[in-house]
């Protein structure tokens, strides 16, 4: 335990990798069961260990994670010997008795704890796969990974459906039939579908005359707080007279009080050219 009475990293570390002595385990449990602010440092820890240890067999681990492992396994030159076990806990409430070894003690310290590489911290990272923690944060994050897998096959399915409207609307090959009165001529008609608050409108028109050379029909939406007219879009009828405005680029929230359509030169025009043509309100 360090002078704030928590538990330092280091000795987090190890009790994650279960390297403690039975002794220094049993007070860092009693502790970290009563004391919230070593649980959180734990818990990240032991994510370190466990992102570390899913990822050995991988090419390249998250660099960040291993650094931050690493850093804390180099900071801790002297690795605790495995036979530590068996040594007599320092009385007082600190289970830190390892830390109070200093140089002079090397010798008392058995062979692998003295020359044990800092490296084989890693090792033991990996052992840490076998903890129940491990498993439980990987369950963990499986479950997450369903869960956004299924968000995301959703996500296909809406992104497949509008595709498909879209494709249907805009098929060059469609066929595309206006129902009208029985045996009236067929007259130019045409259908505006507008979403104010996104901005959104998606326009078709049938029976539509061809026009003169260099000449295009244009779109207008007409705002219902009488400003001027919004150009939403230019567009030539194909030879069935069939012709379409699909989102035109449109500020959002203009409400409407109609759509018309105007006959201007190649090009469009920032101002309807009267008369206009085509209205609907
Ligand atoms: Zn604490």
């Amino acid at each position: 335990m360090n002078t704030t009475g928590h538990i330092e990293r280091d000795d987090l570390v190890l009790f994650a990798m279960q390297l403690l002595s039975r002794e220094e385990t049993a007070l860092a449990a009693a502790h970290i069961e009563q004391c919230p602010e070593c649980r959180r440092e734990l818990a990240e820890v032991q994510g370190d260990l466990a992102i570390y240890a899913m990822t050995v067999d991988m090419q390249t681990p998250p660099a960040e994670a291993k650094e931050r492992l690493l850093k804390q396994v180099a900071h801790e030159k002297k690795i605790i010997p495995i036979d530590i076990a068996q040594e007599p806990v320092l009385p007082g409430p600190s289970f830190s008795g390892r830390r109070s070894l200093s140089d002079d003690d090397l010798p008392q310290r058995s062979f692998a704890g003295s020359v044990f590489p800092w490296l084989g911290w890693a090792l033991a990272a990996g052992l840490a796969v076998t903890t129940g923690n491990f498993y439980l944060q990987r369950t963990a994050l499986q479950g997450s990974i369903a869960e956004q897998k299924d968000q995301i096959a959703q996500l296909t399915v809406d992104a497949a459906t509008a595709h498909q409207v879209m494709e249907t609307l805009t098929d060059r090959n469609a066929m595309r039939v206006t129902l009208t009165k029985a045996q009236a001529a067929p007259v130019p008609q045409a259908r505006a579908t507008y979403v104010a608050d996104k901005g959104t409108l998606i326009f078709q028109a049938n029976n539509m005359e061809q026009l003169q050379p260099a000449k295009v029909y244009e779109l207008w939406l007409i705002p219902a707080n009488g400003s001027s007219p919004i150009p939403a879009g230019t567009f030539h009828p194909d030879e069935r007279g069939y012709a379409s405005v699909i989102m035109p680029p449109l500020p959002k929230g203009v409400q409407a009080k109609a759509f018309g359509v105007t006959i201007e030169n190649e090009g469009g025009s920032q101002t309807p050219t009267l008369p206009i043509i085509m209205v609907g309100t």
